[in-house]
């Protein structure tokens, strides 16, 4: 090698070194290529026992699985993860939490092994700008997320991560809060939100699987007239809509994440509602597909 490509060689090696320092940098604030724009889900879950079950409500989940584009990533808005502040699952592989009791141990025994995403944990950050997001290192996978997610993707290879739902703010924040995950859909994210719209578990009709009483009912048409008709100042304002709508929502959490899919609907999106329907008395399985 004569002088000057050895210098030149020399010169190479920090250069090179900075380029693969930007690409990694690309790699994760960027992680994925603009998509099409994906649809968001939202899933009424009710009994974890739907997780191993073939009923109506996972027939449901698997049929608008089969229906999706394939997403890079989901992130899930689950009703059971409630924080102070707002958090991503950050790991590489989240834990399956069995969070519930009193159901057989075949329900212990699932294990729903989807890798997760550092790489979009820490976008997920980024693109949130009105409040600090925490990257969580302890949580996992609930049975919000992997009772419905395991019907969507049987084979567990699309990664997962959860956003939390801070307990210290109200409906409207959390409106607000979804819109900034707007952006995601373009890069193949499929976000849902987890919960029921109708959900009082201190009065449910054990006798009564396959009806709602009428309060229940009549909450979950009115909701679904609002949704269809883009009304959301009531459904955000719930506290204010009167008895059917007190009785289905006594706290917030099963609530809030159907408010997280209304603030991604822009003008454009449908709207799909399926697996309608009031169970148990006090809990409806009304269901959402946007886009
Ligand atoms: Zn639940």
């Amino acid at each position: 090698m004569d002088r000057l490509r050895f210098l030149q060689s020399l010169a190479l090696i920090p250069l090179a070194g900075a380029a693969m320092n930007l690409r990694h940098l690309h790699k994760v604030t960027e992680p994925f290529e603009a998509t099409d724009k994906m649809p968001v889900l939202f899933l009424g879950h009710g009994s974890p026992m739907n997780a191993i079950q073939d009923t109506e409500f996972s027939r449901g989940w698997r049929t608008i699985g089969q229906s999706l584009p394939r997403p890079n990533a989901i992130i899930c808005i689950s009703a059971h993860w409630e924080t102070k502040g707002t958090y991503v699952t950050a790991m590489e592989k989240p834990k399956t939490i069995h969070d519930f009791g009193g159901f057989p141990q075949e329900l212990f025994d699932v294990q729903y092994p989807a890798p997760g995403s550092p790489a979009i944990a820490q976008q997920t950050k980024e693109t949130i700008t009105s409040t600090e997001v925490g990257l969580d290192q302890q949580w996992g996978l609930d049975h919000g997320t992997w009772s419905v997610v395991k019907h969507l993707y049987p084979k567990a290879d699309v990664p997962v991560i959860q956003l939390s739902l801070d307990y210290t703010k109200g409906p409207q924040y959390h409106f607000e809060l979804a819109k900034e995950l707007a952006s995601l859909r373009k890069k193949g994210v499929l976000i849902i939100g987890s919960g029921n719209i109708v959900h009082n578990l201190g009065i449910i009709d054990w006798q009564n699987q396959d009806r709602g009483f009428d309060w229940a009912i009549e909450a979950n048409t009115t909701m679904k007239s609002l949704i269809t008709k883009g009304d959301y100042a009531p459904l955000i304002n719930y506290t204010t809509m009167g008895k059917a709508f007190q009785l289905s929502i006594p706290t917030p959490e099963h609530y809030l994440p159907m408010l997280y899919t209304l603030g991604l609907k822009d003008d454009k999106d449908a709207l799909t509602i399926f697996n309608d329907k009031t169970i148990m008395g006090s809990i409806a399985m009304t269901s959402l597909m946007i886009g």
